[in-house]
Parts: structure tokens; C-alpha cells; sequence
């Protein structure tokens, strides 16, 4: 069984990534990515499946030493330096092939595999809204996530915020929505 999976913020993959993983000692699988985030993940999913290809746009790690050392030892890791993802090739059932292409000199080639984990990051969809927002553009708030102007509150992934997960988003969403109703009484 293949599958798509988004990063985690944690060590342990999410429901989705677990599925995909499911008991097959042959599955091989793809994390797409250099950080801490994408190691960190590569290293819980190499203890399930027989093989993850690490795939990576520049030809070093961005993560920490310490997890570096662990994937660069690690026996079950094949790693895919300079390369970026350009296709990923399945059916309804999922995952089959990624098609990559080398970031030096444009070379490109297959790789059959059941499931691919892409850890390159997310980009929030906030250029609508004029409102103070850090350099990726997530929205800044207050504790009560008010942000820098009156009366607009910000929730979930879009704002900055040490985790993004449905559990953080919903208390956001809660609390937010209750400032907003008290801005709307205070204004008579
Ligand atoms: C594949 C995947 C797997 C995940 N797995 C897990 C997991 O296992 N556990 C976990 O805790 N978290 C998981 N997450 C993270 C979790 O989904 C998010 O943290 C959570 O959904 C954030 O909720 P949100 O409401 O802030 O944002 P979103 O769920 O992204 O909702 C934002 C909404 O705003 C809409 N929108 C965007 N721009 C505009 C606009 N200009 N106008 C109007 N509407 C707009 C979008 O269409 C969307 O409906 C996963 C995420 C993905 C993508």
C-alpha cells in the first residue's frame, strides 16, 4: 500500500505515514528533504520498512550533527544528493515511481518505491491579508491572537507558532473565535 504524507512536527509519523508503512518489511519508501524534520522522520520509518531513499536538493544536510550521523550510518538509508523530485508516478492505489532530476546537470531518472514523505516545508497563504507577518509571511499574534490590527485574529497553521498540528489549530480556532466576539461587544 502506497501513500502521501506531509510532515509531522514529531518524531512519530502521522496516522496517514503509519498506514503506509504498515508491516511490509519490503516497502521502500522516499523522504523528500535535508532538515531536521525529514531525518528525524527517515529514521523512525527505516525501523519499519526495508529501505528509504533520502532525497535532497543540495549536496549536504541541513539538520542537526548528532541526526546527521545517525542517517549517514544508518545500513537501510540510500541517499539521493542533488536531486530534486520533478513527478511523482501511481495509480488510485498509490505511489509507484518518482521521477527525479539531478539539480547539477539535469540528468534525470526513475525510482520505483511504495510511499513517499515530503518534508521541504510549508509557504501560508496569508498575502491577502495586510497584517505584521514573519519573513515566510506567517501572521504574528498576541497571545490572544489578536493581530497587529484591531479586531483581525489569526488561528492555525497560517500564524507563527512553534506547532502546527489539528489539535493546536482547533484551540486557536476556539480562542480566537471568542476574542472576536468580545471585540464585537466592546464595540457597543
Ligand atoms: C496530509 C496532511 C496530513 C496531516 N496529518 C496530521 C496529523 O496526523 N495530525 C495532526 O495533528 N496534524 C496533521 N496535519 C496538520 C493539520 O492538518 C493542520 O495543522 C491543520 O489542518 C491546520 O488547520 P488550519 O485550519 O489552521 O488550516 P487548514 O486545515 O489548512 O485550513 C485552512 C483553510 O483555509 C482555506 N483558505 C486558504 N486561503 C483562503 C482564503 N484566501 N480565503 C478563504 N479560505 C482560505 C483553505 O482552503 C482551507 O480550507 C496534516 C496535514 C496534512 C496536509
Amino acid at each position: 500500500m502506497a501513500h502521501l504524507a506531509r510532515p509531522t512536527s514529531s518524531d512519530e509519523a502521522c496516522p496517514s505515514a503509519r498506514h503506509a508503512t504498515d508491516s511490509s518489511s519490503r516497502t521502500e519508501v522516499a523522504v523528500v528533504g535535508g532538515g531536521d524534520a525529514a531525518l528525524k522522520e527517515a529514521l523512525f520509518l527505516a525501523k519499519i520498512v526495508k529501505k528509504v531513499h533520502i532525497i535532497h536538493r543540495r549536496d549536504r544536510f541541513r539538520a542537526e550533527k548528532v541526526t546527521q550521523e545517525k542517517a549517514l550510518a544508518h545500513p537501510n538509508f540510500e541517499f539521493h544528493l542533488n536531486k530534486v523530485v520533478e513527478e511523482i508516478k501511481g495509480d488510485f492505489m498509490g505511489v509507484q515511481r518518482l521521477r527525479l532530476k539531478d539539480t547539477v546537470d539535469s540528468s534525470e531518472h526513475e525510482l520505483a518505491l511504495d510511499g513517499v514523505f515530503v518534508f521541504v516545508g510549508i509557504s501560508p497563504n496569508t498575502s491577502f491579508i495586510d497584517v505584521d507577518k514573519d519573513d515566510y509571511g506567517f501572521i504574528k499574534t498576541d497571545q490572544l491572537l489578536q493581530t497587529s490590527v484591531e479586531g483581525i485574529f489569526a488561528a492555525g497553521d497560517c500564524r507563527v507558532t512553534p506547532l502546527r498540528q489539528v489539535a493546536t489549530a482547533v484551540g486557536d480556532g476556539a480562542l480566537a473565535a471568542v476574542m472576536a466576539q468580545h471585540y464585537i461587544e466592546s464595540l457597543g
